[in-house]
């Protein structure tokens, strides 16, 4: 036996094998000014009413433990945001569980129906929370392939055993910026066992108008065992915020408020989540500018030599295969003039960095700069 002076505390298996998230970043010296294109921010801020409610929240008189000031505890089920969720998208707030980012709520959906020994199916360019989230569950993580940077649906089905809990899709992807129509997320349902999670991330619908997409509002309501996931980091300017949703059946809902915290949600998320989702005018605008600069740097650096993975998203997929120069030199000359751009490293994509579409400024020099770069 090992004397108490060599024991450490061991956390569950699996948790030592999961890689750190690790947010976009880079190195720069003496640059003025930085672009940072990395996380799929949006360049647009958050909405004006968005901003004034959390000021409105700042300055509340700090005497009152009724009035919902810095002092007190959150609304314990984000009531008013779900209400403003349910409205906007026209769902049952009932079916609505808020998150401290959607991060939280994968988390929570891992923690409810992914045990030790089970399995979980991601795609071979997931998102990488939903590994982590697998790994830290104990569970093992199976890896559909994609096919042209696209979810596949029978790759998936074909991964399916009777230990299969949960499948995470995101639609659009991250980092591919691809997306599959509804009519083959519903394929993919009909092909899974009832007790199987299928978990449909929705973060860029907002971004996505293909006529043949669904955000998965449909399948939730049909089907007992689907989630959605939606998040305000994105289109709604508050990642710094941390909020987010997800809609799914009522005995899904029950699981997860079983197990989140009581006040996972905080009150500025809340007041700011509830209004930038009615901003409509602001989230039009925000589409505008994404569509408008998507064709733009699409063609752009396609005329540069670049491929570029059609987006349904607010990023770019741009590979250097074939292009004479390698992603990680481009990444090096661009973060020496400021602008960071998502290296993909840990997506298993090396030779191709994701473009966060950025501000107008932003886009132009981003786009001169690979120019220039690629006549080096
Ligand atoms: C950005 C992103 C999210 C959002 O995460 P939050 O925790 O809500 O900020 C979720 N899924 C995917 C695929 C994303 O790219």
């Amino acid at each position: 036996m090992m004397s108490d002076a060599v024991k450490t505390p061991q956390p569950k298996a699996g948790i030592l094998e999961i890689n750190a998230y690790k947010a976009g970043g880079g190195q720069f010296t003496g640059v003025e000014k930085l672009y940072h294109l990395a996380s799929n921010e949006t360049p647009h801020g958050a909405p004006q009413a968005a901003k004034d409610a959390v000021a409105n929240l700042v300055a509340m008189p700090t005497m009152s433990n009724a009035n919902g000031g810095l002092q007190d505890y959150p609304t314990p089920g984000s009531d008013g945001l779900r209400a403003a969720i349910a409205e906007r998208h026209d769902i049952d707030a009932s079916r609505i569980v808020c998150g401290n980012g959607s991060d939280e709520l994968l988390n929570l959906i891992g923690n409810a129906y992914i045990g030790a020994g089970d399995e979980a199916i991601i795609t071979e360019y997931g998102f990488l929370v939903y590994k982590n989230v697998i790994q830290a569950n104990g569970g093992n993580v199976v890896v559909a392939a994609e096919v042209n940077h696209t979810v596949n649906v029978d790759n998936i089905i074909a991964c399916v055993t009777d230990k299969t809990k949960v499948v995470f899709v995101a639609n659009p992807g991250n980092p591919t910026g691809t997306y599959i129509s509804g009519a083959e997320i519903s394929r993919l349902h009909n092909g899974l066992p009832a007790d199987c999670v299928l978990v449909v991330d929705s973060a860029y619908a907002e971004f996505c108008h293909e006529d043949d997409y669904s955000a998965g509002i449909g399948l939730v309501e049909a089907h007992e065992n689907v989630v959605m996931t939606r998040t305000f980091s994105k289109i709604y300017g508050l990642a710094g915020l941390r909020v987010g949703w997800c809609y799914a059946s009522v005995n899904i809902i029950d699981v997860l408020n079983r197990i989140r915290g009581p006040f996972n949600v905080n009150e500025a998320a809340q007041v700011a989540g509830s209004k930038a989702i009615a901003a409509q005018e602001f989230e039009a605008m925000s589409v505008a500018h994404n569509d408008k600069w998507k064709a733009i740097i699409f063609q752009r650096l396609n005329g540069l030599g670049l491929k570029v993975t059609p987006s349904q998203a607010n990023f770019m997929l741009v590979h250097f295969d074939d292009s004479g120069k390698t992603a990680l030199e481009a990444d090096r000359y661009l973060c020496s003039e400021g602008v960071v751009l998502r290296r993909l490293e840990p997506y298993n994509l090396p030779n191709a960095l994701r473009y966060t579409i950025g501000s107008d400024e932003a886009n132009i020099l981003v786009l001169s700069l690979f120019e220039k770069f690629m006549k080096m």
